[in-house]
Formats: C-alpha cells, structure tokens, sequence
C-alpha cells in the first residue's frame, strides 16, 4: 500500500503514525484528507536510517549531534529542507521537521520500504492522539486501508520538538526527551510555535504577488495569472491547473508549487478559482485564505 501511494497506520513508540511515502506530494496529501488536517500545519518526516539525514534537511554539527544521541527516539529536529521534500509535507516552509522512530515494527516498515514516510498522529485533526490500534479504528474508520497493529505505544505523548538554531534550542513541543536531556547539548529556550509552526498564523505563505479568491475569474489588465480549479485560463497571461481531472486530492498536492510558479512570474495580480469545500477541498480553501490574507 505505501508503494501505490496510500497511507497507512503504523506504531511508533510514540503515538500511532500516519504514514506515507514523503517523497510523494500526493501520497502525502491522502494524510491530511483523512484527518482532515489543515494544509498549513506541517508533517514530521521520519527516515530510514540517519544516512537519510543530509538527503532532506541541511543538519548543522549541533544537529548531527542530536541526531546521533537521541535517535532512533522521540525527538524530532526541525531543520533547513532540502529540496528533495514536497512543499505539500513542509507547508511551504523552508524546514522540515525529521526523526527517527524506535519502534521495531516502524523500523522494520520503513527499512524495507526504504525511503522516509511522513507520519503525523494517526487522528482526526484536533482530537486525541492514538495510543492503540483500537483507537486509530475509532478515529480513521473508513478513511484509511490499513492499521498495523504493534500494541500499546510505549511513550503514549508526541515526539519532542526542537527548532535547531546556531547555538540555541527553541522547544515547540514539549516531549518524553526532557529540557535537561537537551540542555546538554546547548542552551534551550521556549519561543512561539507561531515563529516556525505556520497553522496558528493567519497569513502564512502568502505569494509576493496580490491574490485574490473569486468564483468565476475574470482577467483584470494584461499581467493577470490564473490559478484554476475548473477554468480554461483564456484571456489569462499564465494559468496554472491544480487538476485537470477535477481531483481534489491532486489540487492540494499541486497547490503549493502551482502558487510558487505563479508567483514568480511577475505578474500583478493572481486570481485564485474558489474550489468545492467538500473534503480536502475545504483545506486547500482555507490554505488559499491565508495566502490572501
Ligand atoms: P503531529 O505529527 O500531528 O503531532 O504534528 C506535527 C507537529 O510538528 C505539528 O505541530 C507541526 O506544526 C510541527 N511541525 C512539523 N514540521 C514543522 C516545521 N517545519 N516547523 C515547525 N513545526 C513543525
Ligand atoms: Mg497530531
């Protein structure tokens, strides 16, 4: 299932994962359609073997060295991406948040598929963490093909986040790897989420460029671009399709680079298609809101 692009529920010692291939933008966009996650709230990336490390993200030596004490485990290293990861899993940022899981069934699945899975917690957007297969069946029912059943998570709370900065550590969330554990390693301090964790923004990865939602574009003057959910782009000076078999899932997984090409075109104004706002439509719409914010 994760090499056809689907997701599936895995253990990790942490709380129970939704996993898919990270490398993928529309296998990753079928994880927030089945929690129902908004767009702007980034994945964790979780890799095979710490080789994986400098093929994602740009590690620091502080970094390599957390990596090296404390994975596989429950601390999660957000740092700057490489390009190889899908906006899509990063939300646009220009980090991506990585571990490294100790759980022997999570190893032993994502060593033989060979290629980092994202893998938030395995629930419908805002409620409980799962910390049992049962309770990833009461939350996914129906959404999801398949639930892996390791047992009980051992940690039972998320992952430890840390922003790695030059000499600092800024704890997003705090986890089972403790303040003092860090605090070995380099000064910790406890910042806003808001400053790297863009879903309690309210204008998050807004193009330079003016834009607009409307339902039935219009072209207005000669340098406007078109992002189109069901239009044909005539009159337009550039058109980007997020899908042009009308899937919704393929939308939300070319949103983010459709916006950048856009973007950089140099045009005066992007007019954004309002798109249904049933399913992952209403996340790609409310992604869209904050871009015009
Ligand atoms: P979950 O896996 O559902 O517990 O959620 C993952 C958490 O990691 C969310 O709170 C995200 O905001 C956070 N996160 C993921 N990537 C980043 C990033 N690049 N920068 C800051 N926070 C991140
Ligand atoms: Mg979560």
């Amino acid at each position: 299932m994760l090499r056809g692009g689907l997701p599936v529920a895995l253990p990790t010692e942490t709380v129970y994962g939704l996993a898919a291939d990270a490398l993928s933008p529309e296998a990753s966009a079928h994880i927030f359609e089945a929690k129902e996650r908004p767009l702007s709230d980034p994945l964790i990336v979780h890799l095979p073997s710490i080789d994986w490390l400098s093929r994602i993200a740009v590690p620091s030596p502080l970094a390599i060295t957390l990596a090296e004490t404390f994975w596989p485990g429950p601390l999660t290293l957000v740092l700057p991406r490489q390009a190889s990861i899908p906006d899509i899993v990063t939300a646009g940022q220009d980090t991506v948040a990585i571990r490294m899981s100790a759980h022997p069934v999570f190893q032993e699945v994502v060593q033989t598929f060979g290629k980092p899975l994202a893998a938030p917690s395995a629930n419908r957007f805002g409620r409980i963490s799962p910390t049992s297969a049962a309770h990833v069946m009461s939350e996914l029912e129906g959404r999801i093909g398949l639930i892996l059943d390791g047992g009980p998570c051992i940690h039972g709370i998320e992952s430890t986040i840390i922003h790695v900065l030059e000499d600092r550590l800024q704890v997003l969330r705090p986890g089972p790897i403790t303040e003092a554990e860090l605090r070995a390693f380099a000064p910790v301090f406890y910042g806003p989420a808001g400053v790297t964790a863009p879903g309690g923004l309210k204008s998050h990865y807004a193009p330079r460029t003016k834009l607009v939602i409307e339902q039935k574009p219009r072209p207005r003057g000669p340098r406007t671009g078109l992002l189109s959910w069901s239009q044909s782009g005539e009159g337009f000076s550039q058109t980007e399709f997020l899908s042009r078999s009308n899937d919704l899932r393929e939308a939300a997984a070319n949103l983010y680079g459709s916006m950048r090409r856009l973007d950089e075109a140099g045009l005066d104004l992007i007019i954004a298609e309002g798109l249904p706002e049933s399913g992952i439509g209403a996340a790609i719409m409310e992604r869209l809101r904050k871009a015009a914010a």
